[in-house]
């Protein structure tokens, strides 16, 4: 179950399927001031100066209780590429541009912190439960590139057991906001194949050539056929287009949004 917690004003959510350090930004208890941006915007690019970004990263960093350093976060291409990390990448994407771009990580040291950007996409956090940790930017390419099941695999790879591994799915843009159309429907199936697309991608009624998208049970679906049991694995079930006063949302805003952070640390 998610809950929402405020540290010193940052609100933050959190899920109990999760054992680390690890939470969900909001938009919550920043110093940004701008009215698409405020308050806690914690992505670079987006309006705010540097110095606005880097002081909301730390407030974030703080109410998670992980250092701003560990952070690695580098620019997202909606790939399902998962990168291992390791101690040369802290700080990658938050204090210097990486030389590598990649939309999810993991992690089976302490001192490393993946951490995911989104606004309205998919953010997911793993854990094995005995020492390997993920974090994961399912857009709705990468959602249908299965990066949750290249993220798994690559945690049993590193030693993690299956049926321990938990999965928290993050609050992003719900099936009541997420309207689509056709080239989407055949785009995300070519990717993702008829059979999930029809599952989760379901034409709006009295709208020909509408649907909407699911992207977050698609997710769930495919972490439960990459072996993930489904008591694993967490579900958010806030809407970032619904909960403008809590998040920002790239749909609703027509682009015009900060960034919210999820991370996760041994
Ligand atoms: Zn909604």
């Amino acid at each position: 179950m998610f809950s929402i917690i405020d540290r010193d004003g940052v609100k933050l959510l959190v899920s109990d399927k999760i054992k680390e350090k690890h939470g969900f930004s909001t938009r919550v208890g920043g110093v940004s001031t701008l009215p698409h941006t405020a308050s806690l915007n914690l992505g670079y690019y987006r309006g705010d100066d540097s110095e606005t970004v880097r002081e909301n990263l730390r407030r974030f960093s703080q109410a998670v209780g992980i250092p701003l350093e560990d952070f690695v976060s580098v620019t997202q291409i909606h790939s399902a590429e998962v990168r291992y990390t390791t101690e040369e990448d802290r700080g990658g994407g938050i204090f210097y541009k990486a030389d590598y771009e990649c939309d999810g990580y993991i992690a089976d040291r302490p001192g490393i912190a993946p951490c995911v950007k989104t606004a309205d996409c998919v953010p997911i956090l793993f854990s094995s439960g005995d020492g390997i940790v993920g974090a994961v930017h399912a857009g709705w390419r990468g959602t249908a590139r299965g990066i949750a099941e290249v993220c798994v695999e690559k945690m049993v790879a590193l030693g993690a057991k299956r049926e321990r591994i938990t999965a928290a799915i993050g609050p992003s843009i719900g099936f009541c906001c997420y309207e689509v159309g056709e080239d989407f429907y055949s785009e995300f199936s070519s990717l993702a194949g008829e059979e999930l697309t029809r599952r989760f991608v379901i034409p709006k009624e009295g709208a020909p050539g509408k649907y909407h998208a699911d992207l977050k049970s698609a997710n769930k679906e495919i972490l439960i056929r990459a072996g993930i049991k489904e008591e694993n694995i967490d579900v958010s079930l806030l809407c970032t287009a619904c909960r403008e006063d809590l998040f920002y949302s790239h749909r609703k805003s027509g682009g015009l949004r900060g960034s919210m952070c999820s991370v996760i640390s041994l």
